[in-house]
């Protein structure tokens, strides 16, 4: 049993700065040596400014000050997504962060809410989503200072600058002994089973290790182009294979929310950053052409524009082995699903997380292996089944593309969950999902998808007492909200704190 020492991450991007950084904070220098080779020449992939409350507990572990981050990478707040014109046109909803109201009793609170508009008029379930009312007053605070009452249980995330967040890693990695090593890595040496050797890079270099992260990002040099991982595609299930960004001058008004505007052939998302906005179109070039895709793109801008648009183009789906061997696959070079639900830095996090709870010796047991790769498998199917889940359940007919989506294949886990939903408003139980029961429960609402009846056990609740316990939510969330800042002054807060 020979435990690793040195780990080499080849790549420079989110991905291999978030890894790098996360492995610093659990390794002295001393017990691994930890070094990141990118090339500058290459440059990143330069999008990925969307997050999800996941990656405000990662700054917290990383002991990182959450509002020197915020400020560092051109920070604002999100309270969730606005979705525009997806189940059709002129209609929208929003998946907020956070819980949906609050258990009555012993009765969950969707339960209770299915219960009371069944029997007659309540307010809408958005109502009791301290998120979504914050989002549509443009306020923002922080939940932990919002005491016992209903704005204790909102949540939030960051929008930041995808290249400003990575050199914020950079930094604080560095800080943490992690050696950075700038050069191209040109090929790559295999021990005689098969194994990583090295990396060699351009100026002749050559890099060993016991153990190699690629972080190549879709070029994927190590784990497909090395070790010749093959790839699950998804591009029968999920529609949407290109995107085209740019970016525009900041806002007069900061949103604190992502918006998902539904398109003729894809969709298109605007992201507010505190001195620009991000916007882009996600489409399918089965349905439509570059020049299509960023002439709606253009005119879809609201403020002038700064940058150049730039095309992406993106296969669905995953890596069939996420780790092999002495390799470990992160980012985009492991897997990439639609931005859609902002997932992918998620996904590098959490690829981190399982490894460190896998953490093998240098023989790399195929026993940790198989339960990394069935664990990020497991997870990578959730976050398809809630974006296909977008897509599929649409109303919308007034394109081919939107006919197409009406007709995609459903996976039988994603059919269940629609079953188990449609009958009594139920969720399939999951171990550690990403999506908790308050997004599904906000996406189905949100795209028409209802119960049949609620669950029977809400058959005992008294109505007089579930309709003065909703009452009392509802006005406890809207008095709560406006006492709130505005997401702008939240931010000039946050400037002011540093000078
Ligand atoms: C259109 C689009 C929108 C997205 N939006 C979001 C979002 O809102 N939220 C979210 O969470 N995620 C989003 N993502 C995903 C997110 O951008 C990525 O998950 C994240 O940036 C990680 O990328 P990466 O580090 O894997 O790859 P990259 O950023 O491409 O980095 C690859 C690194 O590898 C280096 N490299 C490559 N080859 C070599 C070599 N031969 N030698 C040395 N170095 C090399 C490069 O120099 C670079 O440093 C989006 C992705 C796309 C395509």
């Amino acid at each position: 049993m020979q435990p690793i020492k040195n780990i080499v991450i080849v790549g420079g991007g989110t991905a291999g700065w978030t890894a790098a950084a996360m492995l610093s904070c659990h390794f002295p220098p001393e017990r691994c040596r930890i070094e990141v080779v990118e090339s500058e020449e290459i440059g990143t992939v330069g999008v990925g400014e969307s997050t999800l409350p996941p990656f405000v507990r990662l700054l917290q572990k990383l002991g990182i000050d959450e509002q020197d981050f915020v400020r560092s990478t051109q920070g604002c707040y999100k309270l969730g997504i606005r979705f525009e014109n997806w189940l059709e046109q002129k209609h929208s909803y929003f998946h907020p962060f956070g819980a949906l109201g609050r258990n009555i009793g012993n009765h969950d609170f969707y339960q209770c809410w299915l219960k009371a508009r069944q029997e007659g008029p309540v307010a809408p379930l958005m109502a009791f989503s301290p998120c979504a009312a914050m989002a549509e007053a443009g306020r923002f605070y922080q939940p932990t200072r919002a005491g016992g009452g209903p704005a204790g249980t909102a949540s939030y995330a960051l929008h930041m600058d995808a290249s400003l967040a990575t050199d914020y890693l950079r930094r604080y990695a560095k800080a943490k002994g992690v050696h950075h090593t700038e050069g191209r890595v040109t090929s790559v040496n295999q021990q005689p089973g098969g194994n990583i050797a090295s990396v060699q890079l351009e100026n002749g270099q050559s890099l060993c290790a016991d153990f190699f992260i690629d972080c190549t990002g879709f070029s994927a040099l190590l784990i497909e182009k090395t070790l010749g991982v093959g790839f699950k595609d998804w591009s029968e299930l999920l529609p949407c294979d290109r995107s085209v960004s740019v970016k525009t001058a900041a806002p007069d008004v900061l949103r604190p929310y992502t918006q998902a505007t539904a398109r003729k052939a894809g969709w298109s998302w605007r992201i507010p950053l505190r001195t620009s906005t991000g916007h882009g179109h996600v489409y399918s070039s089965r349905f439509c052409t570059d020049a299509q895709a960023k002439s709606i793109l253009l005119k879809s801008l609201d403020a002038p524009r700064i940058s150049e648009p730039r095309f992406i183009p993106f296969t669905p789906g995953h890596r069939e082995e996420m780790w092999k061997g002495n390799c470990l696959s992160l980012g985009l070079s492991a897997g990439f699903i639609e931005p859609l639900e902002s997932t992918s830095i998620h996904l590098i996090a959490r690829g981190v997380e399982f490894f460190l709870r896998y953490f093998p010796d240098t023989d790399c047991d195929p026993a940790l292996i198989r339960e990394y790769n069935r664990r990020m498998s497991a997870d990578y199917e959730e976050i398809r089944d809630f974006i296909l889940l977008h897509y599929c359940a649409s109303q919308r007919t007034d394109s081919d593309f939107w006919k197409h989506c009406r007709q995609l294949p459903v996976p039988e886990s994603l059919q269940q969950r629609i079953d188990l939903f449609r009958a009594q408003g139920l969720l399939r139980e999951q171990l550690d999902p990403l999506f908790r029961p308050s997004s599904w429960q906000a996406v189905f609402e949100g795209m028409g998808i209802r119960p049949r009846r609620p669950a029977p056990q809400t058959d005992t609740l008294d109505m007089e007492t579930l309709r003065q316990a909703l009452e009392q939510t509802h006005a406890a969330v809207n008095a709560v909200t406006t006492l709130q800042p505005t997401h702008e002054e939240y931010l000039k807060g946050l400037q002011s704190t540093s000078s």
